[in-house]
């Protein structure tokens, strides 16, 4: 048996994978990884992947990049971990720092949890718990965007709109206001996409006249839905949410988990529209998808709402085990050594243009019916008859055959439902991106082609 075989039976037999049906492994080939390095995966057999995902869109600066590594291996030597509670560490004090400076003007507190879902609940909790500290506890409910995307834990899952990883929990889930999406693919022909953009907002406006007493924050992610399907929208939609959330009384959460650290061409996607969120959850690209990190920024108005004598039990007593562990700080600290070393967001913006015009071409490919992007994100829905709007059925699995494809060319494509997206490292040179999109392109016309 290959060396290959026996990582994936052995896997089989005891792992139970993530967002699978393990019953596809009977057909679909599980890949071993024996190690990766810059945009590569490489398997025990020598053949390399190209991760054009990013690893679900975490690793912003390629894997082990050496700057990360090395700075791991100081801090593994100096301290592993120890509890927040009552203690603190250099890493912790360092990035908090750093991060208060960099995250849009206002936000000035971090609190550490270890994934994006602790930190989207975090967010939620903190956002009951200040109005009910400035006694008003009946701001209870969320209001979310249809299609949006928070995580899997039952709180982020139930301001999450996105009917195929909720639905079976329906029963389990808060209800919040679900708002229509500003999702720009579904604006008029010929429409702008501020236009649209600023339509959609009126479901916003209402929903938050008519809720505005008994809800305690608006939750979104920033100009791209990304589990949604990588569906886009105008900032005009972020500074008018700024403006009536802070009209109304509502906390605004920035769920910035996918959009953060430059992915969409700022340092955060918030930046596109000049505001500060009252909450912003962060993580992913945070450490660079080294080690787990997430972290929910705060402005001081916040805080101070939590700050009172014991006694008053205001504090929010919400904690993990391994809340601002030490090495996941030092992978983020270093992540952020390397965007202070280069202009990251000029180069991102050069890769960006080489993306979209090598992807260009499928704009009038008969099974496509949108290309967008917004900085290192970069889309293609495909559809059964575009002109007549008409989807694939979900169950033809066309993203499925793009990834299959890709799988025996050596690219990790990961499309979602219809759309194929490219959501590569940043350390992507510019012949990666030529055999990337090369190699999609292809899998869409091998997975279009079939009747
Ligand atoms: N929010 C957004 C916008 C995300 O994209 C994700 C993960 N895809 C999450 C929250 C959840 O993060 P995690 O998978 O680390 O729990």
């Amino acid at each position: 048996m290959s060396l290959n075989e026996n990582w994936k039976n052995r896997s089989l037999a005891h792992v139970w994978h993530p967002c699978t049906q393990m019953k596809d492994h009977q057909w679909l080939p599980l890949v071993p990884v024996k190690s990766a390095e810059g945009v590569w995966l490489e398997d025990f057999e020598g053949k390399r992947y190209l991760d054009a995902v990013s690893s679900w869109w975490t690793n912003i600066f390629g894997h082990r990049h050496p700057h990360i590594v090395a700075r791991l291996k100081e801090q593994l030597d100096q301290l592993d971990h120890v509890m927040l509670g009552g203690f603190t560490h250099e890493p912790v004090v360092t990035l908090s720092e750093k991060l208060c400076a960099l995250a849009p003007k206002g936000l000035t507190r971090c609190f550490y949890a270890d994934n994006g879902s602790s930190a989207v609940e975090v967010a939620l909790k903190m956002a009951h718990h200040y109005w009910r500290n400035l006694g008003k506890p009946q701001k209870t409910r969320y209001i979310s965007l249809s299609n949006g995307y928070h995580g899997e834990t039952l709180g982020a899952l139930a301001v999450s709109g996105t009917g195929l990883y909720r639905d079976s929990y329906t029963p389990l889930l808060m209800q919040p206001i679900q708002v229509l999406s500003p999702d720009c693919f579904d604006r008029s022909p010929g429409e702008a996409w501020e236009d649209h953009t600023r339509r959609r907002f009126r479901h916003m406006e209402e929903a938050l006249e008519r809720h505005a007493g008994e809800v305690a924050a608006v939750i979104v992610e920033p100009l791209v839905q990304c589990a949604g399907g990588m569906r886009m929208y105008h900032p005009i939609y972020l500074r008018l949410l700024r403006e009536a959330c802070t009209r109304h009384g509502v906390l605004l959460i920035a769920d910035e988990i996918a959009v953060g650290f430059g992915r969409t061409g700022r340092m955060f996607a918030s930046d596109w529209a000049g505001i500060t969120p009252d909450l912003m959850c962060i993580s992913k690209g945070l450490t660079s998808g080294t080690l787990p990190l997430a972290a929910v920024m705060s402005t001081d108005e916040i805080y101070q709402a939590f700050y009172d004598d014991y006694a008053s039990y205001k504090a929010f007593l919400h904690s993990h085990s391994f809340t601002g562990n030490p090495l996941a700080c030092t992978a983020a600290l270093a992540t952020l050594e390397l965007f202070e070393r280069s202009d990251v967001l000029a180069a991102n913006r050069r890769s960006a243009a080489m993306m979209w015009a090598a992807m260009t071409e499928l704009s009038s490919h008969r099974h496509v019916i949108d290309i967008r992007q917004q900085g290192m994100i970069l889309a293609v829905e495909l559809a059964k008859n575009p002109r007549k709007r008409e989807e694939y059925p979900a169950a033809e699995r066309r993203g499925l055959r793009v990834y299959q494809y890709g799988l025996e060319k050596g690219v990790l494509l990961r499309p979602l439902g219809n759309v194929v997206y490219l959501m590569p490292p940043y350390v992507i040179t510019p012949e990666e991106i030529v055999t990337m999109c090369q190699t999609a392109i292809e899998g869409i016309d091998i997975a279009t082609s079939e009747p």
